[in-house]
């Protein structure tokens, strides 16, 4: 068995304004980084566009209208301050789900142990039937519908180590009680939600904010005492992973102080939980990270655990 790597030119397609963080350069360092010698036993696939049946797992038939409608032939237009579409950008935002639900084929058919989707843009802001804070299309809470409307899986997890909150991922399984979402963020921060009294309609929302200045020792806490504790309880069947990397210390947007380790030390942990419950079963989504080389480090050590524990 193997790690397998999703990702697509797709990806590169997607643009915006001069400035933006959320950049084309985010994807190529990541994939240049991935490319290094020992990242040559992943396992490579094809990966197609999400379907609307894909997309209608998680948002309403108005909401892929609003986008369809939105999407300008030339030029760029901003749909809120933040979130830009140019005309590339449904193609990736549907390549990233399609690649992710992909990943889910692979783990749960046994062809992969665990799988990263090395895609742009990200999809935890995306609520249901509203693109915000550059996400269109809910990525990771689609793949976890595919697993369990598509697989029959009984319980799946969703764990969000993204700086920010997955408001958009609570927001489409707020009312899910086949799913656990579990997250760690800075708080305040944008987009606001995500306190800790914030659980769901049937207690399967575990909210872990932390104050801007909080490195390892706080973080791993969150995770050891906080999320991981009900993680355990819920027993998923398959981890999926929102894996933003702008917590990292150099990340400008936000103010948390973790390191390459760190991102290391809770994909193990990560790890550890599926290997208890879930066969192993982990399948990883790129969210954030916007400094560039803090970004792709993270990412190659995300990785390179992924390959160690899915040997
Ligand atoms: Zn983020």
């Amino acid at each position: 068995m193997t790690t397998a790597l999703f990702t697509h030119d797709d990806g590169l397609a997607h643009e915006t304004p001069p400035g933006h963080p959320e950049r084309i350069d985010r994807l190529h360092a990541v994939r240049q980084a991935l490319g290094a010698e020992r990242f040559a036993p992943l396992l490579r696939d094809e990966m197609p566009r999400a379907t609307d049946a894909d997309l209608l797992l998680c948002h309403p038939q108005a909401h892929l209208d609003t986008l369809a409608a939105a999407a300008p032939e030339t030029g760029l237009v901003p749909l809120d301050p933040d979130t830009w579409m140019s005309p590339g950008t449904l193609h990736a935002a549907r390549r990233a789900v399609g690649g992710a639900c992909r990943a889910v084929d692979a783990v749960l058919a046994g062809t992969a142990a665990n799988a990263f989707v090395a895609m742009r843009p990200p999809g935890h802001h995306a609520e249901p039937a509203r693109a915000m804070g550059f996400c269109y299309f809910g990525t990771a809470a689609i793949a976890a519908r595919h697993a369990l409307d598509r697989h029959g899986l009984a319980r799946v997890a969703v764990l969000d180590f993204d700086v920010h909150h997955g408001n958009g991922t609570q927001a489409i399984l707020w009312d899910e009680p086949r799913s656990f979402y579990g997250s760690s963020h800075q708080m305040p921060l944008f987009p606001g939600t995500g306190a800790p009294d914030e659980t769901g309609a049937h207690d399967t929302i575990v909210n872990a904010p932390l104050r801007a200045g909080a490195g390892t020792g706080a973080f791993r806490r969150a995770w050891d005492e906080t999320i991981l504790p009900r993680l355990d309880a819920f027993a998923p069947d398959l981890i999926i992973v929102s894996a933003g990397f702008d917590a990292h210390r150099a990340d400008p947007l936000a103010s948390l102080e973790l390191g390459i380790d760190d991102f290391a030390w809770i994909t193990s942990r990560i790890c550890d939980l599926a290997d208890a419950h879930a066969g192993g079963r982990v399948v990883s989504t790129l969210e954030g990270g916007y400094d560039l080389s803090a970004l792709a480090a993270s990412a190659a050590a995300h990785v390179d655990v992924l390959m160690e524990r899915g040997e």
